[in-house]
């Protein structure tokens, strides 16, 4: 099995370019390559340690294991170790959003600490900002198509029927 897990990562990184599919850092085969890659930047070996840990490449499903997803190409995508553990059970789309909504306010751990030598990794609420914002732009959208399209507010209502049942999912896993 975790041959087979090592095998699909590799497959799954070169196609990908080696870039995590949320954060887009470049990742590391393993540990002594990702400590190689973040030797330049000045901090202490304990930090050092974890960041690079982090920075290895794993195999993430894109439906959950927790949700009997299996590991094969095609529930596959390389993710680094920090999104990988940090996404937990979070629905695939849903952490795509919080992991890029994180980079684009330098947030992310590796951004941390490529720019400080230090780790610093954000609170699990971050979430829930993602999920409110997803929610202010739904509710929005809903009142601006309410008006003008019959049909597009049908289409619109049943996705976020299945967006509110991944949200009460969100939940279960929190510690
Ligand atoms: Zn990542």
């Amino acid at each position: 099995m975790s041959g087979n897990n090592k095998r699909c990562r590799e497959i799954l990184a070169d196609r990908q370019d080696w870039k995590c599919i949320y954060c887009k850092t470049k990742m590391a085969k393993d540990l002594a390559e990702a400590k190689r890659m973040l030797s330049p930047i000045k901090t202490t070996t304990g930090m050092r340690v974890i960041a690079a840990t982090w920075l290895r490449v794993t195999f993430e499903h894109i439906d959950p294991a927790s949700n009997g997803g299996a590991i094969n190409l095609r529930n596959g995508v390389a993710a680094c170790e920090f999104c990988n553990n940090f996404r937990r059970d979070h629905d695939f789309e849903v952490a795509k959003r919080m992991f890029a909504h994180m980079v684009k306010h330098g947030l992310h751990p590796h951004q941390v600490f490529k720019k400080t030598g230090i780790i610093m990794v954000p609170h699990k609420g971050i979430y829930d900002i993602v999920k409110l914002a997803e929610q202010e732009r739904t509710n929005a959208n809903h009142s601006q198509r309410k008006n003008t399209n019959g049909a597009t507010l049908k289409k619109h209502q049943g996705r976020g029927a299945a967006k509110h049942n991944t949200n009460s999912g969100m939940r279960a896993p929190s510690p």
